[in-house]
């Protein structure tokens, strides 16, 4: 490998595509990371709690929606 594609690799390694806020996509800092600042981690953070955000997965089987109603009242 001749020392100018070699040059061109390490300079395209270390050209890294700046991380963007997920919140308001603004430049990552790396304090917050992945966030720009505490503000949007909180936002990020409620968003969880409010139910928001869903992780993809199996839905809660084996209760049906009016199994309450019948507990132990045969
Ligand atoms: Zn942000």
């Amino acid at each position: 490998m001749s020392a100018k594609a070699a040059n061109a690799l390490r300079r395209k390694g270390a050209r890294r595509r700046k991380a963007r806020c997920p919140v308001c996509g603004r430049v990552a800092v790396t304090r917050f990371a992945p966030f720009c600042s505490l503000h949007c981690a909180d936002v990020d953070l409620v968003r969880w709690f409010d139910g928001g955000y869903v992780v993809p997965g199996h839905e809660p089987a084996g209760r049906a929606p009016n199994d309450d109603d019948n507990d132990g009242a045969a």
